[in-house]
């Protein structure tokens, strides 16, 4: 369903954000992607749903492949997956409803099917009662189910969620979280980057880990663990060779050596 082989993905300033990742996703999976800030999990999403095109390697969606692209390739598969970010992207000057609303418009649906479809989503996302609301007026909990509801408009085979519970309380994490778990068991698949790890313990999806760029570890693939275990062994020395070197530093030694005689 999603397979990205062998991809790399260079940036003309900052170099190298996505580093040779191989990487099968299978229809109706929940996937967690984590890793620090910088670690490219933004970059894999993006060319998953081909903001981005990788600089070598071949990412595959749904039929859709980035390295040989037709015309309107890229229009038909964002019909098809929904994206949700951290900070929702609603149109602020529409309400709740008109939000959902207006992303059926533009995939041309038949306008009188239009407000029942929508409310059949708000009222999935637990907002039916707020449908009128504008998103100055809901908490960011219920900005982020408005902006999955519109996100579930063309029911998706897949729901990508980059960082979506990251702008949002603890309470409302589990909300959302919960919501993606069911949208997940209706048979849609998940992939989900988060730094949350709370969220990851209390549930046994699969999740990839990614440092520097690198898929490090997959809880799918044994293999990848160990190199995992293997980087990290290696940031830690380094890290460790930097607190040394700053005991060391004359900055440190300075006060010793005022010590009166
Ligand atoms: P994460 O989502 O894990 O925080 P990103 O995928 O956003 O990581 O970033 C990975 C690396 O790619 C970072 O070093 C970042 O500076 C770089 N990067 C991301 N997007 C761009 C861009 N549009 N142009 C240049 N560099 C980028």
């Amino acid at each position: 369903m999603i397979r990205l082989t062998k991809v790399t993905k260079e940036y003309p300033r900052t170099g190298r954000a996505l580093d040779d990742a191989t990487l099968h996703v299978a229809k109706g999976e929940f996937v967690f992607l984590t890793g620090p800030s910088g670690s490219g999990k933004s970059t894999l999403i993006k060319l998953i749903y081909m903001e981005e095109r990788p600089t070598s390697g071949e990412v595959r969606v749904s039929g859709v492949n980035s390295a040989t692209l037709k015309p309107g390739d890229i229009a038909q598969l964002r019909r098809r997956l929904g994206v949700v970010f951290q900070d929702f992207r609603l149109l602020d000057d529409r309400s709740a409803h008109a939000n959902v609303a207006f992303a059926l418009e533009v995939t041309g649906a038949p306008p009188g099917a239009i407000p029942v479809k929508v409310n059949r989503l708000l009222t999935q996302v637990g907002l039916a009662s707020k449908a009128q609301a504008f998103p100055r007026e809901l908490s960011g909990g219920e900005q982020q189910r408005v902006a999955i509801a519109r996100a579930l408009v063309n029911d998706p085979f897949v729901l990508i969620a980059d960082e979506p519970t990251g702008n949002l309380d603890d309470r409302a994490t589990r909300g959302v979280f919960q919501l993606l778990r069911e949208i997940n068991a209706s048979g849609t698949a998940v992939v989900m980057a988060t730094h949350n790890l709370e969220l990851m313990r209390r549930s046994d999806y699969r999740t990839i880990e990614m440092l520097h760029g690198r898929i490090v570890a997959d809880t799918a693939d044994p293999a990848v663990a160990l190199q995992a275990a293997a980087l990290r062994a290696e940031d830690e020395e380094k890290a460790r060779r930097v607190r040394e070197a700053s005991m060391d530093s004359p900055a440190w030694a300075g006060p010793r050596s005022r010590t009166p005689q």
